[in-house]
């Protein structure tokens, strides 16, 4: 039986993309998922032992910079909707090697949207019923500043809002905002949001791009700050705070970020732009408190065990101040927020972690090991 609609997900091994092709293959039954991803070290097939099995699952090893080997996919399986998440992403990497952003970001963004247009082009109706979705952050916007240190009331609401409800200045991103990226990895995100747009303006490609804040939950590799700083505290590591640890994110639960690509995959419109955001500010420095507090909790440890854990390291250069999303475009228009609070969001997280302890340690040994020491020796 033909399945009622081939959608490719790329990057689906990744800490996002698991979350995505579990979510629609259990929810869409009828669809054939096709998860692509290269497994670099950030991707990890162990991410989807629960759903491999399936018969409306496939998994495709491949490199999205591979322009004939994308044609081949999209021909093999018929695609017709695209989920693209595959990317380097983590931005301490771009700056030690910006070609590999630009080469996967960049290159393989274009020889995706390549493969799609002559897929697409080849068929008697052409884009009709088609869709490519970019998945992108909010950091291609560039930074906002620190205007309230001491933090003003927010002008967002949420059912989920907590008691923090509050933001480090006036000023938001908007789906208006223009784009202003200052790292290498933002560059090349930027760069391959141009060129989504540009497949629709002029090739007429229904596409969409939504940007989305920072991400935490189940399944981050342990480069990036959550996972990382709950495995140190595990082991007693010290927890390595970029400068004063004053830099403000907006933390968004990342099956929530699943959610909202679900919904604007389905009922988003074509051509536009959708930012996504947890409508929760965090300053580093308070985010490691909860951190801190949760993991010796849920470990049995008295209170205040793993404070003095906190170091301070050497400011990432051109470390951008603050991000903050308004996302009520997407509150407005689709009904979309966030479900959880940020204190209960950080508990299911942690409690992942201590849960999951063999992933945390087959993950951080290896190449990552390596990386990690370099990374941090000599600060
Ligand atoms: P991740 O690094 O955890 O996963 C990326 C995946 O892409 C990995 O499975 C990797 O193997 C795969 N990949 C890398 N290069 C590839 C290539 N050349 N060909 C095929 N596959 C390749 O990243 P993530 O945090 O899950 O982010 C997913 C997407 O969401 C990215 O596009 C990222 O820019 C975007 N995003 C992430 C966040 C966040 O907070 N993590 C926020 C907003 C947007």
């Amino acid at each position: 039986k033909k399945p009622e609609r081939s959608i490719l997900i790329t990057g689906g091994a990744g800490f996002i993309g698991n979350h995505v092709v579990r979510l629609f293959v259990n929810k869409y039954p009828d669809y054939l998922i096709v998860n692509l991803d290269k497994l670099t070290y950030a991707g990890n097939l162990a991410n989807l032992k629960d759903i491999e099995n399936r018969p409306n699952y496939r998994f495709v090893k491949a490199d999205i910079a591979d322009l004939d080997e994308m044609r081949r996919v999209f021909n093999e399986y018929g695609i017709d909707g695209v989920i693209h998440l595959a990317a380097e992403s983590h931005v301490d990497r771009s700056i030690k090697d910006p070609f590999t952003f630009a080469r996967t970001n960049v290159m393989g963004t274009l020889a995706l949207l390549q493969a799609a247009r002559e897929r697409w082009e080849s068929l008697p109706e052409r884009y009709e019923g088609k869709l490519f979705y970019h998945i992108s952050t909010d950091e291609v916007y560039g930074a906002l500043e620190l205007t309230h240190p001491e933090g003003v009331e927010s002008p967002f609401t949420t059912a989920a809002s907590s008691e923090h409800h509050h933001a480090y200045g006036t000023e938001f991103f908007l789906e208006t905002t223009g784009y202003n990226p200052h790292s290498p990895y933002s560059a090349s995100k930027a760069s391959s949001d141009h060129f989504v747009r540009s497949y629709h303006d002029t090739y007429g490609m229904p596409t969409l791009v939504t940007n989305c804040s920072n991400n935490y939950g189940p399944y981050q590799f342990p480069e990036k700050l959550i996972p990382l700083f709950i495995n140190n505290i595990r082991k007693g590591k010290p927890l390595p705070v970029y400068g004063k640890g004053e830099n403000v994110r907006d933390w968004l639960f990342v099956e929530d970020h699943a959610r909202a690509i679900d919904l604007i995959f389905h009922r988003g419109t074509v051509a536009e732009t959708y930012n996504i955001g947890g409508f929760n500010e965090w300053k580093n420095i308070d985010l490691i408190k909860v951190i801190i507090r949760t993991v010796d909790r849920l470990l049995g440890n008295p209170e205040g065990t793993s404070d003095n854990l906190t170091t301070y390291v050497t400011d990432r250069p051109g470390h951008d101040m603050r991000y903050a999303i308004d996302s009520r475009k997407l509150q407005r228009e689709l009904g979309w927020e966030p479900s959880l609070q940020f204190e209960e969001g950080i508990e299911k997280t942690v409690r992942w972690y201590l849960d999951n302890e063999e992933w945390m340690d087959n993950i951080t040994s290896g190449d990552y090991q390596r990386y990690y020491d370099d990374m941090y020796s000599n600060r």
